[in-house]
């Protein structure tokens, strides 16, 4: 359900904070400027008019693809009727944040103590349906709670758009266009077969929906009524939701009753190389490796496979993800995401907080920084992709390579630092 593997930006969930840039003018300005802003003023109207005259052209044309895929004619119609453009939904497709947060600033937030608070409140609300969903298929209410406050805070913040306005804009241009003409006839599927009008299908700037925020074509693999009403209301029904998202889960291969992950600590002199998040061992192998759980007990019996992952490098916390993780890894493709939600329900079943502290005084890279810090590893000679200033998997791995060759802990974690050697490296060869 990814649409882009990062660190913490993510477009599932409604907390995504657009940026506005506002602009002020304090004084007026001379006659000649300000003829020139009206010429450039017009010059941008014609371009938008024209944006827009293709945008209708592209709603037109979507209408033979919506019919081939079976959707009738009146439902295209009605659902398109009135979208245009939205120009904040442009805004968050193509936005680079300046500075990418923190993960312990991410869990800040997304597992504050009003959240646990108010996820006890709500397995306090719904005993009933909770348990009947662990029964049923296996998930522990504590995870599917979790899911419901990272995903909208349990139903307090569900997406505002204009479901079909917020998909036909990221369909008709940038980059998730082949998503979102996906999403875009599994929305029009929805709406036909569930007898929905397009006006009670409001959603995220990236069209996912409802309590547990499922996008479309989720809703088309996964969704199932929890409340045996007879319908599918994942708006309304919080029962309906977090049945969808057990049957999410489970599809993609929950354990019950297995372990999501394991805060550890690593014995000096640990190869940080195999801290990459994927490398997959057995718990006796890391065992043997001097992998210890922090909180000093054994690990579950039923653990199975984990890996070491290092959300801020080798200065701060270490978890073992198990195979849960990765099954949540499956609902949003973000290591941070999923590490959120596991928190957040270990939490919720009394879990103490993450115990090793967090390299709070390291400063997050700019947008000129990440960028510079892929541009130093390419000089140097390593194999980087494209320069991007999206410092996720490929250029963590070859930072782990410079590191290693330099005899550093490969933990592929840039800083300013790391930035400044490298830097320092390119200017003496
Ligand atoms: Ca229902």
């Amino acid at each position: 359900m990814d649409l882009r593997t990062g660190m913490v930006w993510m477009v599932r969930g409604t907390g995504v904070a657009l940026a506005l840039a506002l602009a002020a003018c304090a004084t007026p300005a001379p006659v000649s400027a300000r003829l020139a802003e009206n010429t450039q003023a017009q010059v941008s109207a014609t371009a938008a008019s024209a944006a827009d005259a293709k945008f209708g052209q592209f709603i037109r044309d979507f209408r033979a693809t919506a019919i081939a895929a079976g959707i009738r004619p009146d439902i295209y119609d009605r659902s398109m009727a009135g979208i245009r453009r939205n120009a904040s939904v442009e805004r968050a497709n193509t936005s680079q944040p300046e500075f990418v947060k923190p993960v312990w600033s991410y869990l800040d937030s997304a597992v504050s103590d009003d959240r646990v608070s108010m996820g006890l409140q709500m397995e306090a609300t719904y005993p009933g349906m909770l348990s009947n969903l662990e029964t049923r298929y296996g998930v522990s209410k504590d995870i599917l709670v979790a899911i419901w406050g990272m995903e909208s805070n349990y139903g307090q913040q569900m997406g505002g758009y204009n479901m079909f306005e917020a998909l036909a804009t990221l369909a008709y241009d940038g980059p998730r266009q082949d998503f979102a003409r996906r999403e875009l006839l599994a929305a029009l599927k929805m709406e036909q077969e569930e007898g929905l009008t397009p006006s009670q299908m409001t959603s995220s700037w990236a069209g996912a929906f409802g309590h547990t925020q499922f996008e479309p074509s989720s809703f088309a693999s996964h969704a199932v009524d929890g409340d045996g009403d007879g319908k599918r209301d994942l708006w309304h029904s919080p029962a309906d939701a977090l049945a969808s998202s057990a049957v999410l889960l489970s599809n993609a291969g929950w354990t019950k009753g297995a372990p999501c992950y394991a805060e550890v600590s690593l014995p000096p002199g640990f190869a940080y190389e195999l801290a990459d998040g994927d490398t997959a061992k057995t718990v006796s192998d890391w065992k043997a490796l001097g992998v210890r759980r922090t909180n000093g007990t054994n690990f579950p019996a039923n653990a199975g496979n984990g890996a070491i992952y290092l959300p801020a490098g080798a200065r701060g916390p270490a978890f073992m993800a198990f195979d849960n993780f990765r099954t949540v890894l499956k609902y949003n493709n973000a290591a941070s995401y999923a590490l959120a939600v596991c928190y957040l329900a270990h939490r919720l079943r009394g879990g103490a907080p993450i115990m090793a502290s967090w390299p709070r005084d390291e400063q997050p890279l700019t947008s000129d920084q990440r960028t510079q810090f892929q541009t130093d590893l390419q000089t140097l000679g390593y194999d980087i992709g494209t320069i991007d200033g999206v410092l996720g998997r490929k250029t963590r791995n070859v930072l782990r390579q410079y590191q290693k060759a330099h005899g550093l802990p490969a933990d592929g974690f840039p800083t300013v630092e790391m930035l400044g050697r490298l830097n320092a490296d390119v200017k003496s060869r």
